[in-house]
């Protein structure tokens, strides 16, 4: 447990007592809403899906492979560890029903797989879809992560989001009725947003029936048209410093109330990717930093 806030471990062994679970990120071929002329074209200024898909997962390879190839990285250390399924890339709602359905069931058949996490967009969560997964969290540990990036729609127009707040306030309220463990993915330092209104966007998700909270900071990545506003200078893109971040994680983890996990600050795209902001730290000597100054601030 962190010391000042709950965090993704909390929230697991809550859920799990006395066992130690893995996520493993599982890219199941799916393309997203804002790609393929469903809600948008071009996709989110910042996104490169590139930027977070581990080498074991490659949407060529069945789920299954790609979960014993994700068993083989991490159980090397951890024999006795168990897994959750995590469709992270692109928009993990976005299809068939019949596809879906047989893509989670095939990663819950798993022997060593305990759930699955299903990442995808507040106005991707059809209610058929919502009214099955009601029924395999009966049997199975099933949560969805939405992103929802921020409260701001100005910022969601700029950002080519495509959706806006109140489809996460829709989303979210529907899923938490179907007894859904939800977390919420937000960005830190969108265009144009001052810390106050990233503080208000954090106080109205944590005012909603969330359990996790997942934050990192804007990375422009190459190849996105972020990293083109930014190289060609058409608006401002705040750049934090280590200190400035850290001082505005602090103010979050005193906004989020206690019964909502944070999971996590901070995010590494892999380095040949990353134009800003270029910190030289790995997420766990972030979080380290930023545990010496909640300690700190407490005393
Ligand atoms: S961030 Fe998600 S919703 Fe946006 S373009 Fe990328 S995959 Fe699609």
């Amino acid at each position: 447990m962190a010391d000042f806030y709950r965090d993704f471990s909390d929230f697991l062994s809550e859920r799990f007592p006395g066992q130690k679970l893995q996520k493993i990120t599982i890219n199941a071929g799916f393309s997203c809403p804002n790609r393929d002329g469903t809600k948008g074209r071009g996709g989110c200024s910042y996104c490169n899906n590139e930027a977070f898909n581990p080498s074991f997962c490659s949407s060529e390879m069945p789920v299954t492979q790609q979960i014993d190839e994700g068993i083989r990285f991490f159980g090397r250390k951890y024999p006795q560890m168990r897994y959750l399924a995590y469709f992270q890339a692109y928009t993990n709602t976005h299809g068939e029903f019949d596809r879906l359905r047989a893509i989670y069931e095939e990663a819950l058949a798993h022997p060593l797989v305990d759930g699955i996490i299903i990442g995808t967009r507040p106005d991707c969560m059809p209610d058929t879809l919502l009214a099955y997964l009601r029924l395999l969290a009966e049997k199975h540990f099933v949560m969805v992560e939405y992103g929802a990036e921020t409260s701001h729609d100005a910022t969601l127009d700029l950002i080519n989001r495509c959706h806006h707040w109140g489809d996460t306030v829709d989303a979210v309220t529907h899923t938490a009725r179907a007894g859904i463990p939800i977390g919420l993915h937000l960005i830190l330092g969108l265009p144009g947003e001052t810390d106050d209104m990233i503080l208000q966007t954090i106080a109205r998700a944590s005012s909603l029936p969330i359990d996790i909270i997942k934050l990192h900071q804007l990375q422009i990545i190459r190849g996105t048209r972020l990293a083109k506003d930014f190289e060609e200078n058409r608006y401002p893109i705040r750049q934090f410093s280590v200190d400035e971040y850290i001082d505005l994680c602090c103010r979050i983890v005193d906004i989020v109330p206690s019964h909502i996990a944070i999971e996590r600050f901070v995010s590494q795209s892999p380095d040949s990717l990353l134009i800003a902001p270029r910190w030289g730290l790995k997420n766990y000597q972030f979080t380290s930093l930023l545990h010496k100054a909640l300690a700190r601030r407490k005393s």
